[in-house]
Parts: C-alpha cells; structure tokens; sequence
C-alpha cells in the first residue's frame, strides 16, 4: 500500500531509499502475571517471536539488491547474532518461568540489564554496540506485539538507507555521522532542535514530527523523503518515483552549479562585503567548510565531544581536537563555544541531563560550566592552548547576567596564570563574545558591550525563549516563527545597537542560514552570517543578487509590520 505522512522539513533534498527502523528509547511495555497453567504457552510465544524476528532477518537478508550499502548485510548479521546468544535468548524464557511474567516484559527487562553494562564499557565502538541490542530486541518486540510484516527490498540504481526513529538524541545523530545513511525521519522532534541541526549538518534529507512513521512503516520498505515539503512517500508508484527522480536530478544540477561560487567573494550588489562563516559540530566536519569556502568558523558546538561517552574529554585530547580545526582553517577566525551541554544535549550519567524539571531552563550552558569550574578550566585551558596555533576566539553561550561574564572572565585569568605557569603559549589578545539568545540578554546589551569583544545571536534559543516554546517538541513546532514581531524587534535592535557601538555581531542561529531570510537580515544590517556549510553557497548566491540600498527599506517595512500575512507578503516581495 502506498501513502504518504506529512511532517517538519528538517533538511532539504530528496532521497529515495529502503526503510532503515531504528529503535533509541526506551521500550515502554505492559508488565502482568501470567497464570501457572499459561507459562509454557507464553514462553512458546516468546519462542515464536524470536523466530519471526529471525526469519526476518534472514529474509531481508537473502534480498539485499548487489548495491546495497555493506552496512545493511553488517547489520543484520549482527542483529541475528544477537538474538541468538543466549543472554537473550536464553535469560527471558526463565524469566518468564520463575516470575510468572509476560514476554515483552521479560525480554524489556533484560535489554535493559545488557545496556547497562554496555555503558561501562570503555571502548567507544563496543558502547555503541548498545544500540543494535536495543534494534534486535525491538524487531522480537514488533513480532510479539502484533506480527511482522516483510518486504523484500527492491532493486534499484540507487540503494540508501534511511533511518526511521520514533526519535533520535542529538547523541544519536552524532552517531550517525560515521554511517552513510541517505535521509532521516522521526516521528517526533522540532526543527531547530539539535537533532535536527545535525541532520542538517549532515545535509541529508530529513524529516520530523511525522508521529506515525515508527509504527506503520515496515523494515526494508521503499521510501522517498522530500525533505523540502516535508513529506515522506511510503512505497511510491512507479509515476511518483520517476517525478522525484527528476527533481533529484535538478538539485544535484544546481548544487553542481553553486559550487563555482566557492571562491567569489560574498559581496552585495552595491559592493559591501559580507563574511559568510560556518558551524560545525565536530572537527570532522571541517572538509565540508573548506569545500564551501567559508571565510572561517563561526561556531564550533564544542559540546558534541561530550555525548556519548561517560568519560569528560582530558585537556590534552580538547586541544588535539581545537587545534585540528584551527589548522584546516589556516589563520581564518574559528569561534569555539565553550561547552553547551544541558537540554536536549545531555552527556552520559552526568548532570546537565534531562533529569531537572525544565532543562532548557536550569542548569544548561554557561549555568553548568559555572557550576563546574574544574571541568570548564579544563575546556577554556585546552581552548587557550588551541589559540596559539591559529585565530581562535571564545563564544560563551546562554549568557544573562553581568556576573556570569564577570565570573568567566575571572576563570580565563585562571586558566591563562595556570598556562603561564606551565610555560604554555596562547593567544594573550584571544577575543572572548557572547551569544545573545536570552531575550533579556537582548534588551539588555550594554552588559554585553561593556565586558565583551564581539556578539553572536543565537536565534534558535532567542526564539524558543521569547515565545515560550520548547524547540525540541513537536506538538509546538507550528509557533516557532523567526517572523515573530517580538522576534524581529530582538534581532534588529542587537544588529543595530552593536553595531553603532562598533561591536562585531553576527547570526549564528539557523535563520543565518534560511534562504528566506537572508536579504532580510541584511536589511537589518547583518553584515556576518554563521550557517551550516551545506547552506553557505545558496546564501551567497541571494547576496550576490541583493542591492542593499533596496532591502534596507523593505526591512524596516517588516519589522514595523504587525499583521503576520503581511509580513509574509512584505518576505515573498523582498525575496522576489
Ligand atoms: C542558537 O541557539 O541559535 C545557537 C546557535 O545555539 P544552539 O542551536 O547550539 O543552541
Ligand atoms: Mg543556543
């Protein structure tokens, strides 16, 4: 049967692929007492499923297209060795008999005991092993809760992967970056949710909030993800496949196309130059910043290097990882935020989790790192370090207070006497900046300028804080809105304060990077967009068509606008 779900568009382009079902959290199943007279039944159904998941395997397996990615034969041959060893195998059917309990449970019980252990696990490949017990026992789990459906995979020119989640941690998208996977979909999540803003760093297709992707699609089951409209079409005809195919083949044409641009100088028609920088998450991610030309970094989400992991990076394994991105850059600017971990990032068994009551409100960001002055000496050390082999500069993120500033500051003395003491070189003139994405760092920006080098807004945050809505839930994705007046009113007024106060201020938020409102913000004045690579030649493109003379008036139109459709009007004529 074919039909589509509707969704958030994440990350634009098109896949077309076999469904990749990915189970990360936790497994939440019914717990009762079986009869005594119903216990061999019940283990003879737990038998069952083991088989049918078995089966499964072994059929999607015999139907691998010759181009398959090797990671899908990887995979299923370790998800069938999984099932088959005996903790597994062996441990829920006594569960089953000596407490009485009903299969799913038994078997949820100890998937749980194994994970655990995993976690302790040093090695870093074995930990992440944790996931495929998690996927095995999900496939047993779907036969035992009503039946499995299997599809053999078709064979086509082209064979992808993609992943289908109920959701996906930051944590696990971070994961992901190792596999070659050809789209994402989650049936939760928002659009500048970190998940999110990894998918498109990837800059694969991807879509979220599809909500019912997870249940109705089967293992191996033909896709496409239109990660422009958001729609995910679940066994296409064949009328459907050759449109997208088409539309495929005319992106792949004009990302071709932009790439001549790499080397053009960003520069509006009346010849005011732009900088054009790049985010990234990893130092991994920085051949796809050189390949698009960016003029530097101009946010490294340090914090990436703490997920996964129940260890904290050493000072000595930070500075390998900041100086390796400092050198690729060769001299141009990389922005290092210092460590940003809390809500939706939270490391491994440590704070900073989604165990407080509100995370994206506690103890998140700089709150954490000042609460921890060994471990942020540590980062702003090998930060320090790191400077003497390039230009880099410190971002410090969700900044309200004076003495938030105030207090980091003093900490950077510390670390840079603590360097001076080892004999260790550093950058003695490194800038330190400020994210502004409170709103009352916003209203309040003499804070900033007075202790601060340079200014950077983080409008994924500004906007979930000034509308109140959680950036990561779905059921409120519809209200995340960068037109917002309030929206507006913060950006322009931090551009245009900052920079009469000759403080250097950029846009590091996702709206740097969306086409739609690239001749806006410079209107407003924004002269330093900051963006994932995978966006920065189309940007460069809407700057190199844009008189500033002409989207400077249409600009304020905007923002003086109150009426949302005008608004949107005012947009599509600016953009025209
Ligand atoms: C932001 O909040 O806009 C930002 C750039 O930081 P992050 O998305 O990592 O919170
Ligand atoms: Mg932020």
């Amino acid at each position: 049967m074919n039909f589509v779900l509707h969704g958030h568009a994440v990350s634009g382009g098109i896949t077309v692929g076999y469904a990749h079902l990915v189970a990360t959290a936790r497994l939440e199943v019914a717990h009762y007492e079986i009869a005594p007279e119903a216990v061999d039944a019940e283990i003879a159904r737990f038998d069952g499923a083991m088989q049918t998941a078995q089966d499964g395997l072994q059929a999607l397996k015999a139907h691998i297209a010759p181009d398959a990615p090797k990671e899908f034969e990887a995979f299923l041959d370790l998800h069938r060795m999984i099932l088959n060893d005996s903790a597994l195998a062996v441990v829920p059917r006594e569960m089953i008999r000596s407490r009485r309990a009903n299969a799913e449970w038994a078997l949820v019980q100890q998937m749980e005991r194994l994970v655990e252990r995993f976690d302790e696990i040093d090695d870093p490949y074995l930990r992440e092993r944790k996931a495929d017990v998690q996927h095995a026992v999900e496939r047993v789990l779907k036969a035992l809760m009503g039946g499995q459906k299997i599809v053999e995979p078709a064979v086509s020119e082209e064979q992808k992967l993609i992943v289908v989640a109920h959701d996906l941690s930051p944590a696990d998208m971070i994961l992901f970056k190792r596999h070659r996977f050809g789209g994402f979909v989650t049936d939760v999540g928002g659009v500048t949710s970190h998940t999110a803003i990894v998918a498109r760093s990837l800059a694969i297709p991807a879509i979220v909030g599809l909500h019912h992707a997870f249940q109705t699609i089967s293992e191996g089951e033909m896709l496409i993800v239109d990660g422009e409209r958001g729609l995910l079409v679940v066994n296409p005809d064949s009328l459907v496949l050759a449109e997208y195919r088409e539309r495929q083949a005319e992106l792949k044409a004009e990302r071709q196309r932009l790439k001549r641009l790499k080397k053009t100088p960003a520069t509006t028609q009346d010849g005011t130059p732009i900088e054009l920088f790049a985010n990234i998450e990893l130092p991994q991610d920085m051949p796809e910043v050189l390949e698009a030309g960016a003029d530097g970094v101009g946010l490294f989400r340090s914090e990436f290097m703490f997920l996964n992991r129940k260890d904290l990076p050493g000072e000595e394994e930070q500075l390998e990882a900041y100086r390796q991105v400092a050198e690729a850059i060769k001299g141009r600017p990389v922005i290092l935020r210092t460590l940003d971990i809390g809500a939706d990032k939270a490391m491994n068994g440590g704070d900073g989790g989604n165990t407080m009551p509100n995370p994206a409100m506690g103890l998140r960001a700089i709150r954490f790192c000042l609460a921890e002055p060994q471990m942020f000496l540590t980062q702003l050390r090998a930060i320090l370090r790191a400077s003497h082999y390039g230009t880099v500069r410190i971002l410090l993120p969700m900044l309200a207070h004076a003495h938030e500033i105030d207090q980091t500051l003093t900490l950077i003395n510390q670390a840079k006497a603590q360097l001076e003491e080892r004999d260790q070189p550093y950058d003695r003139a490194i800038q330190i900046g400020g994210m502004i994405e409170i709103p009352a760092a916003a209203l309040a920006l003499p804070i900033f300028m007075r202790r601060l080098q340079f200014l950077s807004i983080g409008t994924n945050d500004l906007i979930q804080y000034t509308l109140a809505i959680d950036r990561t839930d779905d059921a409120v994705a519809h209200l995340y809105d960068p037109l917002h007046p309030a929206v507006l009113t913060l950006v322009a007024n931090t551009i245009q304060t900052a920079t009469r106060g000759g403080m250097p201020v950029a846009v590091c938020g996702e709206m740097a990077g969306d086409l739609q409102l690239t001749r806006l913000l410079l209107g407003l004045g924004l002269r330093n967009f900051s963006m994932h690579p995978s966006q920065l030649l189309a940007i460069k493109e809407r700057i190199l068509s844009t008189n500033l003379t002409e989207v400077q008036a249409a600009a304020q139109r905007v923002l003086r606008n109150t009426d949302p459709a005008k608004t949107r009007d005012l947009l599509a004529r600016l953009n025209s």
